[in-house]
């Protein structure tokens, strides 16, 4: 093991929260300040708010108003510490993690990860397409569509033109058919202002879904609500399509179709992150690790999992709950109360989901909204879901630009953010990645 991470001690119980996002963020605002020493890790030095990705990438928002750095969150709290780490082990036997920058002991650990893309073991279209689960990868998506409208403006081959046009979405949940709908209105309010060259007809967005209905989490209803909200935009949704290569140039499906194409946006399913050092039998098939309701790991009583990496099966939903902000946000609270709770060994609550409902956006003013004991559709739908995702940002200042962005996009279709800002490529590249 590497060398120790520098945490003064304080003679409290160390907690270790390793993943500042909603779950993790949820524990450490509600637990700072008790009676626990808090230690936040992240790899990164900043929360994201993922719901709202796919509109960065599509030019809508800046990053900077979606994400929010962790250390201002915590400014002035004592017993507080933050260091931006990746975690690569644990050693549960010894309560030591092992992460990029050192070596931590802990009195409890709490895992709140998240989960990244699964490519169900695709290498070609893992190698090839482009995710969409980080700030970074949004920006580079942003960068991609850009570039290809400036490509296209000066290839002569009319098929290589229709394949820089062509975008591809696979994966029709929210994020794809948000997606979709985001490039959609790209298509009828961008192009033929910015890029008066380009016949928007050439512009095509398709999006593959495998299973026979849109957004699997929502009933049939909505589902086809917001297929029919999509083909209005122009968008071509393929259902039972299950897409199983790209060689970043021909998109392949199972049932033999073929697709020429220069952007493939992989929206299609999730794996945990696996962190070393815990054995096999935790984890379930898509590496979610399995915890019992009060969010413990079984045998390893010091190990607690949050959020989008947690599988708890209770009573309600026997097949663990779904992978939405709302569980993780939930989870943290649940788990702060019950760390007060332990201190005073009192008895611990166990976790129950209070369901708030579900909501997609389809473009700038349709959505579909499943609330408790209501479904709407359309623009109230639309407006619900915008505030929403407001009040659920971080920081008031993020919430007064994306509302101001949101409004400047509403009343005049236009946005400036149109930007193609690409990192420089240096001749010392190895020391600077270490940045
Ligand atoms: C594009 C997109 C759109 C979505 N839209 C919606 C929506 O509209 N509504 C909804 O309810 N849900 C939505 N979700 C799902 C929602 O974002 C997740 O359910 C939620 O983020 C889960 O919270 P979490 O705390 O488990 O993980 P996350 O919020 O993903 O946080 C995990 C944190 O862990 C950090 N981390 C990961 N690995 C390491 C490591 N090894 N070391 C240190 N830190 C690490 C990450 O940097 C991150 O900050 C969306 C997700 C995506 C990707």
């Amino acid at each position: 093991m590497g060398k120790k991470i520098h945490i003064p001690d304080s003679g409290k119980k160390r907690l270790v929260i390793v993943g500042g996002g909603f779950g993790g963020l949820k524990l450490a605002r509600k637990i700072t300040g008790s009676e626990y020493q808090v230690v936040l890790l992240d790899r990164h030095n900043y929360h994201q708010f993922q719901p709202l990705l796919y509109q960065v990438s599509t030019a809508g928002l800046e990053p900077s108003s979606i994400s929010f750095p962790l250390r201002k969150i915590f400014q002035h709290k004592t017993n507080f510490h933050f260091r931006m780490a990746s975690l690569l082990t644990i050693d549960p036997h010894r309560k030591i993690i092992e992460t990029d920058i050192g070596t931590l002991n802990y009195d409890y650990l709490v895992l709140a990860l998240g989960v990244d893309t699964n490519y169900f073991g695709m290498e070609s279209v893992q190698n090839n397409t482009i995710p969409m689960k980080t700030v970074s990868e949004a920006i580079y998506l942003r960068n991609k569509v850009l570039l290809n409208f400036e490509k296209a403006l000066n290839e002569s081959k009319t098929e290589e033109v229709d394949a820089m046009l062509n975008f591809v979405i696979v994966g029709g949940g929210p994020t794809g058919v948000e997606l979709a709908g985001a490039l959609a209105e790209m298509k009828k309010y961008v192009i033929p202002k910015d890029y008066p060259d380009i016949d928007p007809n050439r512009m095509q967005i398709h999006l593959f879904e495998a299973m026979p209905g849109l957004l699997a989490g929502m009933s049939d209803k909505s589902s086809s609500i917001a297929n029919k909200y999509l083909e209005k935009l122009g968008v071509n949704v393929r259902l039972n399509t299950m897409v199983n290569a790209y060689d970043g140039k021909i998109l392949k499906t199972k049932n033999g179709e073929s697709i020429r194409t220069d952007t493939v946006i992989w929206a299609a399913g999730v794996a945990g992150l696996k962190p070393g050092g815990l054995p096999d039998e935790v984890f379930t098939k898509g590496n979610r690790i399995k915890t019992d309701r009060f969010n413990h790991i079984p045998d390893f009583p010091e190990i607690f999992v949050i959020g989008d990496l947690s599988y708890m099966e209770t009573e309600k939903y026997p097949k663990g709950h779904p992978q939405v902000a709302q569980v993780a946000i939930q989870h943290g609270k649940n788990l702060a109360e019950n760390f007060k709770r332990m201190i005073k060994g009192e008895e611990l609550k166990p976790f129950e989901y209070k369901d708030k409902g579900s909501l997609a956006t389809v473009g700038r003013k349709l959505a579909v909204a499943e609330l408790p004991g209501i479904r709407i559709k359309g623009f109230i739908a639309w407006i619900i879901w915008l505030f929403v995702h407001l009040m659920q940002l971080v920081g008031i200042r993020n919430r007064f630009f994306v509302f101001i962005n949101w409004w400047w996009n509403y009343v005049l279709y236009d946005q400036s953010l149109r930007v193609l800002i690409r990192p420089k490529l240096f001749r010392y590249q190895e020391k600077i990645a270490e940045y």
